[in-house]
């Protein structure tokens, strides 16, 4: 069964689905989050290695999630898992 959110001491995922437009804040990416498209929201703590000193909200795109956290979009449920070893 594919987990809704996953919670760690790091850093906080959750699937969503949009309600409005959103840029997708992966940093290379000029894709936009249209409403009713699903998109992952990753909340990090203060500090870390950016050294925020509040807790920061990121909304990144499934293209993204894939290609950077491929692992946690599966959990989320929001892709397939890949099957192990498949090449193209
Ligand atoms: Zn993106």
């Amino acid at each position: 069964m594919a987990a809704k959110s996953i919670r760690n001491r790091e850093e906080y995922w959750r699937a969503r689905t949009a309600r409005k437009q959103h840029r997708c804040e992966d940093y290379v990416c000029e894709h936009r989050i249209e409403p009713g498209e699903r998109y992952i929201e990753l909340k990090l703590p203060p500090g870390g290695d950016m050294g925020y000193t509040s807790w920061s909200l990121m909304r990144i795109c499934v293209t993204c999630g894939c290609r950077y956290h491929r692992h946690i979009v599966e959990q989320l449920g929001l892709v397939e898992p890949a099957l192990n070893g498949a090449t193209s």
